[in-house]
């Protein structure tokens, strides 16, 4: 796992509160016991697109900014 980016709204400072909207593409275990109950193991994250990030103090008016944005292909491990 790659570790999350973190953000920041330069509005009112809020580092901890955000509406993230993203698209995520994942491939998972999904193991079935005999009964049908689900349990989804071993997610990863294939793809991550993300749509917007909102403050969720100041909402669309905020202005959100990326403090450590990881670019770089993560490494599986
Ligand atoms: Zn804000």
């Amino acid at each position: 796992m790659s570790s999350p980016a973190r953000y920041r709204c330069t509005s009112c400072g809020n580092l901890t509160r955000f509406d993230v909207t993203s698209t995520r593409r994942t491939r998972s275990y999904h193991h079935y016991t005999v009964g049908g109950e689900l349990s989804v193991e071993d997610e990863q994250v294939l793809e991550e697109t993300l749509e917007s990030v909102e403050c969720r103090w100041c909402g669309a008016a905020g202005v959100v900014e990326v403090l450590d944005e990881s670019v770089d292909t993560a490494v599986e491990g």
